[in-house]
């Protein structure tokens, strides 16, 4: 029999720098240790992959014109690969499995997709592969999501977070010093996730069209906005951007205390400004802040449940279960993986 190759991508924190991306802005993630893993062997024709997460394995035919109408539904997101890459996807055979918690907010959508491109034989060039992932992403789900998640699973680089300048795509690694920790802890599944992003984003572009790009607009230029709701929701954007500008100043020197400023200034702005968050990831917010040695904590991801991300100083007593909270290091990117 021959040998599966094995394909494999991390899933991602994004310390601070959230709805940003999909305007241009700026995020400042990391590649976590915990990964999505296919193990497969070539077939002509077809995809066939079963996953230790589901019952239902996904079976296509190739090449695959529809992902949207895939069952079962993670199927989509194989789909959507598959559909990107057009007459040129592999075929194949196999398994996934992952070590990340699923729909949680530590992207295992797009470790799926980052695994299932590599072995589909896409171009392991790291801006491409990210974008034809995050169409696929788009596709198989219908929101309309930023690069910052496949970006990071492609290009993760060990010990650093990632300033990723979401317009130019320009990628500068920034250390995180050894004594930080970082812990993420999961608060619960996402509700109104998709429907709610995609207003975020249509009220974004709205706030584009009266002021420019949020990318480079001032908060001048944000308080001329006479609705109070877009004006809030581009508040949040301009000085979310400048946010990721101070943390990525601040972690460069090991200025944790205020790296985690930053982050609860972020926390209260997608709270009040951007309206993403919840009760419960206020109050687990708030609660992690009181532990000793803790320097921030905000909501991760697009919000309304998933985690939130904790900066914690090395003699911090914040404890983890491995269940429901995890300490994560930064790790390399799927194109640095050997897939032997
Ligand atoms: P997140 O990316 O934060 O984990 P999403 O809601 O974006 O949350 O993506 C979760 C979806 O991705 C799941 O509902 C499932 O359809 C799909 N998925 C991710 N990883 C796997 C896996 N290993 N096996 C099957 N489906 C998966
Ligand atoms: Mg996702």
């Amino acid at each position: 029999m021959t040998t599966p190759t094995v394909f494999r991508a991390p899933g991602r924190v994004n310390l601070i720098g959230d709805h940003t991306d999909y305007t241009g802005g700026l995020v400042l993630p990391l590649a976590i240790d915990r990964y999505t893993t296919l193990e497969v062997t070539p077939q002509v024709s077809a995809i066939d992959l079963a996953s230790d997460a589901d019952t239902s394995p996904v079976h296509l035919a190739l090449p695959v014109t529809d992902p949207e109408s895939v069952s079962p539904p993670w199927g989509r997101y194989v789909a959507g690969v598959a559909a990107e890459l057009g007459t040129s996807c592999q075929g194949f055979r196999g398994t996934v499995s992952t070590t990340l918690p699923i729909g949680s907010g530590l992207s295992s959508s797009a470790a799926l997709e980052v695994a299932v491109a590599l072995a589909c034989g896409a171009p392991r060039e790291p801006f491409a592969l990210a974008q034809l992932c995050q169409r696929a992403e788009q596709r198989a789900t219908g929101v309309p999501c930023g690069i910052m998640d496949q970006l990071t699973s492609v290009a993760g680089v060990a010990g650093h977070a990632l300033r990723i300048d979401c317009h130019s795509l320009e990628i500068s690694p920034v250390a995180i010093p050894d004594s930080a920790r970082i812990i993420v802890k999961f608060i619960a599944h996402r509700r109104l996730a998709s429907s709610a992003y995609g207003q975020r984003v249509t009220e974004c572009a709205t706030a584009e069209r009266l002021i420019g790009p949020l990318r480079s607009a001032s908060l001048r230029d944000v308080d001329s906005i006479a609705d109070d709701v877009i004006r809030r929701r581009a508040r949040h954007v301009v000085s979310e951007n400048q946010r990721v500008r101070d943390a990525c100043e601040a972690l460069a020197s090991g200025d944790l205390a205020t790296v985690g400023r930053l982050m609860v200034d972020s926390h209260v702005s997608l709270r009040d400004d951007y309206e993403v968050s919840t009760g419960e990831m206020d109050e687990a917010v708030k609660a992690a802040l009181s532990v000793p040695g803790v320097f921030g904590a905000r909501l991760t991801g697009g919000g309304f449940g998933g985690c939130i991300v904790v900066l914690a100083d090395a003699d911090s007593p914040l404890t983890v279960d491995e269940v429901t909270s995890w300490e994560v290091h930064a790790v390399n990117g799927a194109l640095s993986e050997p897939h032997v």
